[in-house]
């Protein structure tokens, strides 16, 4: 591309046309595209209304009701009610909306509950862990910002799920070796199939006194709609999530927990770990509970369902979704091992040219053939976003189909691209929503 020199009277100004078309040209490539990242979706009409308003030009220091700021009547009143609908989704005693990501959510839970040089019980990456469960070694969060010691769950692979007995039993060795029992037993994935043995985790972290905190970054959509599983009636400390994958919100990030943990968490939460907390997404956050506490019972349902049948029409064609065995899936992941046609970084790129948008991921045997993780053997799927869009199990069959063209026949992408434009123009409109005016990947100019 060329461009008048940086120091030229037009670079500005073309610099500023370009980021507005290149924004209003992703917008275009939604449209016509296959969206399956299993860690995105498309808010409502009303959330992108919030995260556009005037909220985000504003300061509101501290907690609703104990603000350090003046001009706040509205932004505390959507707070206090974001606050209330978090409780009620939920069924919480206590919660933070403040927390600008699912990783700021995790640091602020990993300062209320442990001190540096703690152990900390987590998952793997290639058994689904997140890096901000990581140790130090990977660059993990909670290893490199908080400097705990993280420890790894036993694993079963044939089930994709922690092994309770096994993570005893290894807890008792290192114990034994170096004395240290565990602080912390974090919970929850960013590869979620299965919901994880919460009950007996909470009863094993009993006996080292222990606290437990499950990571609801995938499953929180899953959770409103009482899909997948109850982790705070399941006697966990807290649960943290980010908002914008399952429960379809803004970028954003929440903390759920007791009453006796509550002034602790509002501490660290400010001053602690922020100063803004993006008020603007909290009031897209408490339009997304809204919606969650009105739709996401048929949503969750829909979702999971649709998983099942996309693995399944998937597995039909000739591909490998992983855990047949199991159902493939209770959630809105289907984890698919491609390693028989290619490798997972292939099939990415070759299923992005067709228009269909997943991510490759470190599959369970990647651990034992340490693979490298930037070619790993799986790719991932998610269906939160086209359950959004109002797909269903016939439409299941036919992103099946679409995939199975690129990666089984072989078939040139781009001819399959326009097959996917194509089919795509029917689902424009956002559901589960109060209201849905606005078109799903429609750019709005307000210049
Ligand atoms: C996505 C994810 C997060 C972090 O999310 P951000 O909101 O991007 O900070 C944390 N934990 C898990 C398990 C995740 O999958």
């Amino acid at each position: 591309m060329t461009r008048p020199p940086k120091d030229g009277p037009k670079f500005a100004e073309e610099a500023y046309n370009d980021v507005i078309r290149w924004l209003e040209e992703h917008h275009e490539f939604l449209k016509g595209s296959i969206p399956l990242i299993a860690s995105e979706n498309v808010p409502s009409p009303a959330v992108r209304m919030a995260l556009a308003s005037d909220f985000g030009n504003r300061y509101a220091e501290g907690y609703p009701g104990e603000r350090l700021y003046a001009g706040c009547k509205w932004i505390d009143m959507v707070e206090t009610l974001g606050i209330e609908l978090a409780k009620r989704v939920y069924n919480a005693e206590f919660a933070d909306l403040r927390p600008i990501s699912g990783v700021m959510a995790n640091i602020g839970a990993y300062t209320v509950f442990t001190q540096p040089g703690d152990v900390m019980m987590a998952l793997a990456v290639p058994h689904g862990g997140h890096i901000s469960h990581g140790k130090t070694s990977w660059g993990g969060t909670a290893g490199v910002i908080r400097g705990l010691q993280v420890e790894r769950y036993a694993f079963d692979e044939e089930d994709f799920n922690i092994d309770v007995d096994g993570t005893r039993k290894r807890i008792e060795e290192f114990i034994r070796e170096d004395g240290k029992a565990p602080r912390l037993f974090m919970l929850g994935a960013s590869v979620f199939l299965f919901p994880h043995p919460v009950k007996e985790i909470v009863e094993l972290a009993k006996g080292y006194n222990a606290y437990v905190v499950y990571d609801a970054a995938h499953v929180a959509g899953l959770i409103a709609g009482k899909r997948f599983q109850d982790p705070i009636r399941e006697g966990v400390d807290a649960m943290t999530m980010s908002t914008h994958k399952t429960l379809a919100g803004p970028q954003h990030g929440m903390i759920l927990s007791k009453d006796e943990y509550a002034e602790r968490f509002k501490s660290v939460m400010f001053p602690g770990l922020h100063s803004n907390h993006h008020l603007h997404a909290v009031a897209g956050v408490a339009i997304a509970l809204a919606e969650a506490l009105a739709f996401y019972e048929e949503y969750a349902s829909k979702i999971v369902a649709n998983s099942k049948s996309l693995a399944a029409s998937l597995h039909e064609r000739g591909l490998e979704p992983l855990y047949e065995h199991k159902g493939y899936t209770e959630s809105h992941v289907v984890l698919v091992d491609v390693s028989k046609h290619m490798t997972g970084r292939e099939a990415e790129f070759l299923l992005e040219e067709a228009g269909i948008i997943t991510n490759r991921n470190l599959i369970p045997k990647d651990y034992r053939l340490k693979t490298d993780y930037k070619n790993p053997s799986g790719i991932r799927i998610g269906t939160q976003e086209v359950t959004r869009l109002g797909m269903e199990k016939s439409e299941m069959d036919v992103i099946a189909e679409f995939i199975s063209k690129v990666l089984v026949k072989r078939e040139d992408p781009s001819k399959v691209r326009r097959e996917v434009a194509e089919f795509r123009r029917s689902y424009r409109k956002v559901r589960y929503a109060f209201s849905s005016v606005t078109d799903a990947y429609e750019f709005i100019r307000i210049v």
